[in-house]
């Protein structure tokens, strides 16, 4: 038979890569506490209406990017989640959840979109994202972009030269309709230097053709009217006080008038962080706000802020820029030599464990424990910072042998049971 392989571009994440994630999950949930970001967590699967209303027919996302089928219990028509927003969007509305007032919510989540795969670029992948519901900004725009800086020291990232900020706004939906429409006449101008996918958009999405990576069409789309030249005081108001808080923080962003995002739900504040580590898959986060949203999915109208980073990304940066990451090495490997010794390391382990020490034990019956030397083997081999040695001898006499693993050349010395706790508390501390 045939062994069975994971779907194209789903991958397995194994140790001692789980380890890496665990790391940044426990720095992200660390930057959410700091910020208080409160969690939630919505079905994968969902209805495939809200994502056809919520992201926007002629978005790459619902048209050719999305896992849909069929209900096999009763043909109604569902999606896996290709993005975060709008499912809390539609939880929120069904729960009547801002009732008490606006909400800062998080969450960790497994996406789907069909792609081609390529480094950086899968079918599943996962995302954290953050949605700020009830705040028309320009506060919580900054909020949200800060909490990114703050996650690249966090995380040990170079601000400028690992991750930079470029921000733009959308202005408001008659804002963009005026300048649609002499987008419209634009590109109609010069029509024969279109590709297929813009000509198909022209009239239903031309906004999108700013998007395009087609480098024969980079000379168009340079001399394309510009939407911030549509937009109002209002509007401007906005970004210009997002922009004094980023400025008053001293975070360094580009303006790029033609950043546009690739949702149809957008307004105003948009911004991606990029890296020129990942080659084309250079954008690792990217957000902005979405007031008109709620309405869109049948809520009462809410202004709301979010950004969602690839995860997946996100390592891939940080192995290329060289961050340590810490491994899943446990702190101590229990070399048993003999079943005799087993209970006495076991309950040993067991307290060990009680108080935060991570103990790795030598497992196996009686026969084919293995040497001492080939147990010693496997505790180097397994990462951990010392062994501690059950042996029948030392044990008769109430000690186990201590062996620091990391430093080479480090002696072994001997410790009474009843002081491995002590010992234990300098670990831990
Ligand atoms: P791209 O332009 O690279 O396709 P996007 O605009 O489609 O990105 P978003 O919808 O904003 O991406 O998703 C948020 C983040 O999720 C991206 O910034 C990126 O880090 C990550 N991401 C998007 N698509 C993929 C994918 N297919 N595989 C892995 N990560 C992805
Ligand atoms: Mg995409």
């Amino acid at each position: 038979m045939t062994a069975l392989r994971a779907v194209k571009g789903m991958n397995d994440i194994l140790p001692p890569e789980s380890a890496r994630w665990e790391w940044f999950e426990d720095k992200v949930r660390e930057l959410m506490r700091r910020y208080a970001y409160q969690n939630v967590r919505t079905p994968v699967v969902e209805p495939t209406e809200l994502f056809v209303r919520g992201i926007g027919e002629m978005t790459d996302i619902v048209e050719k990017e999305m896992y849909s089928f069929e209900d096999a219990m009763n043909g109604d028509r569902l999606t896996l989640r290709p993005e975060a927003t709008a499912g809390i969007v539609r939880a929120m509305v069904e729960h009547n959840a801002l009732y008490n007032g606006p909400l800062r919510l998080w969450s960790q989540v497994v996406v789907f979109r069909h792609e081609r795969p390529q480094k950086g670029r899968y079918r599943q992948f996962h995302q954290i994202d953050v949605e700020a519901l009830g705040h028309a900004g320009p506060d919580v725009d900054a909020e949200q972009i800060l909490m990114c800086r703050a996650l690249w020291r966090d995380l040990g990232l170079v601000e400028g030269r690992d991750v930079r900020l470029e921000i733009n706004s959308l202005g408001q939906p008659d804002e963009r309709s005026a300048h649609r429409a002499a987008l419209i006449a634009h590109f109609e101008q010069d029509a024969d230097s279109l590709d297929e996918d813009a000509r198909r958009r022209l009239h239903s999405n031309p906004l999108r053709i700013l998007d395009s990576k087609n480098p024969a069409m980079q000379s168009i789309i340079e001399s394309a009217p510009r939407l911030m030249a549509f937009l109002g005081p209002e509007s401007m108001a906005h970004f210009d006080a997002v922009r004094g808080v980023l400025d008053a923080a001293g975070l360094a962003y580009r303006v790029n008038p033609r950043l546009v995002r690739g949702l149809d739900y957008y307004n105003l504040t948009v911004f991606e962080w990029m890296t020129d580590h990942l080659g084309s898959q250079g954008t690792v986060c990217g957000g902005g706000r979405y007031d008109g949203l709620f309405e869109q999915l049948g809520g009462k109208a809410t202004p709301a802020v979010g950004w969602g980073m690839g995860i997946e990304r996100m390592l891939l940066l940080l192995e290329s820029v060289g961050v340590a990451m810490p491994g899943a090495a446990a702190d101590v490997y229990a070399v048993v030599p003999s079943v005799a010794a087993l209970a006495v390391a076991m309950s040993t382990c067991e307290a060990l464990r009680a108080v935060g020490v991570s103990v790795l034990m030598h497992a196996g019956g009686a026969e084919g424990r293995g040497s001492m030397k080939s147990q010693f083997k496997k505790a180097d081999s397994s990462g951990a910072r010392y062994a501690i040695v059950f042996g029948d001898s030392e044990l008769a006499r109430g000690e186990v042998g201590l062996k620091p693993l990391r430093d080479a050349g480090a002696a072994q010395r001997v410790v009474a049971l009843i002081d491995l706790a002590s010992w234990a508390a300098t670990l831990t501390a």
